[in-house]
């Protein structure tokens, strides 16, 4: 036995995976043309799998504040935001955010990651109960190992699930974290939001949503799927990330809890880490701005959603179980989805490739997530190189 063990069933697929030729996992995007072109791998394609859902990577006002904060504030913090990395850039995007959720505090952290698995591992620790989507992504579950709450896992958006959990748990409500996505990550689709703050109000429990995946998409300001479901006053804490639709890097935390800001003295993944870039908290800033001005942009990702999801559903692949930004093709067999992948690449679509455990049921996953960018012409481009694909219909079943 050795310490290496472990990593045996990796390092085999990886070779067998590179004597066909084909890395999904190393691709190198060695130029970047666009916010919807680059060259990967050698091959100019449409990048139709970046979460840059509003496609402000490359919109004018965000580089040039990029570059004015890097002349102005140097190319990094080099410190925390306890030490010598809280800059007054940070302290105003947070109290933009919290003007733009409407709620009285924020936290800015250095990724999404940190500001998910941070909440999760602090707000509930041990001797607490925490109640998760089983479908949560893994900065919730590293965030809950970590905190050291008991964990239950409720059936993936079953709102009835989740209040036989909750109602089991008697007086321990009390202590009990809830914690669900807005719209989710793999297959696009929507928590029940609207179900859950019912079960929520019905027997209690404190509310964290990670809305990394609907800021900007949903909800008459964009905030999410709690503000279309019109209930953010149950929402307790909201967290997401820059690194979507705000094109950067970074994660936040909003609430109107007066604890968030004691929070912030407790919360290792932004005590004991350097603060965001000035360039990336400068582009972020714009990039908030420019989301609330430019509505236009959330009306033109749901066109290109709607189209992109209608023309590969057309063709007869099994999509997501919803239209959304997100639109995932979902193929039984592993091998099938790689070579599909490799494909798509060749043929100017670069895809993400999910293989389980990464994809919530054991089916692989050629996920898509489409951008306000996009021109009608790029997304058909798209769905031409999933019709060049052989026999869809046979080798990807429908999802039940
Ligand atoms: N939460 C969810 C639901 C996510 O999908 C992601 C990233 N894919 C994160 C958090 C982490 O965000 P980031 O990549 O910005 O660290």
């Amino acid at each position: 036995m050795s310490l290496f063990d472990k990593f045996q069933p990796i390092v085999e697929i990886r070779a067998e995976l590179e004597e066909l030729g084909i890395m999904p996992f190393g691709a190198v995007t060695e130029k970047i043309l666009s916010a919807t072109e680059a060259i990967v791998n050698g091959y100019k394609v449409i990048l139709a799998g970046t979460n840059n859902y509003l496609g402000l990577t490359f919109d004018p006002e965000c580089i040039a504040a990029a570059k004015k904060a890097v002349e102005e504030l140097g190319t990094g913090t080099t410190g925390s935001r306890m030490a010598n990395g809280t800059f007054a850039e940070h302290v105003k995007l947070e109290q933009e955010l919290a003007a733009y959720f409407d709620r009285k505090h924020s936290i800015v952290f250095s990724t999404g990651y940190a500001a998910t698995m941070g909440m999760g591992s602090t707000l509930a620790g041990a001797g607490d109960v925490i109640v998760l989507d089983a479908d949560s992504h893994a900065s919730i579950y590293d965030g809950v190992r970590l905190g050291g709450a008991e964990v239950i896992r409720f059936r993936h958006n079953d709102a009835a699930d989740l209040e036989k959990r909750l109602r089991r748990l008697g007086e321990r409500i009390s202590n009990t974290l809830i914690i669900v996505e807005g719209i989710y990550s793999m297959l696009g689709d929507q928590a029940p939001l609207a179900d859950i703050a019912a079960v929520k109000r019905k027997y209690g429990g404190i509310l964290l949503v990670d809305e990394a995946h609907s800021l900007g998409m949903l909800g008459k300001h964009g905030r999410g799927v709690a503000e279309a479901a019109g209930v953010e006053d149950d929402v307790d804490f909201v967290v997401g990330t820059f690194s979507k639709s705000l094109g950067a890097t970074g994660g936040y935390c909003v609430s109107s809890h007066p604890e968030l800001e004691a929070i912030r003295f407790a919360i290792r993944s932004y005590i004991f880490t350097a603060s965001p870039s000035p360039s990336v908290i400068a582009s972020t800033r714009v990039a908030l701005r420019l989301m609330q001005e430019r509505p236009e942009l959330r009306d033109r990702l749901w066109e290109n959603a709607h189209r992109l999801y209608d023309g590969l559903k057309q063709l007869g692949f099994a999509v997501s179980p919803e239209v959304s930004p997100v639109v995932a093709v979902i193929i039984k067999h592993r091998d099938q989805a790689i070579a599909w992948w490799n494909e798509l690449m060749q043929r100017g679509a670069y895809v993400n490739l999910v293989m389980p455990p990464a994809s919530p049921t054991t089916d692989s996953l050629l996920r898509c997530s489409v951008s306000a960018a996009h021109s009608s012409e790029q997304i058909d481009r798209i769905i031409e190189a999933f019709a060049a694909l052989q026999a869809p219909a046979s080798a990807s079943d429908p999802i039940t």
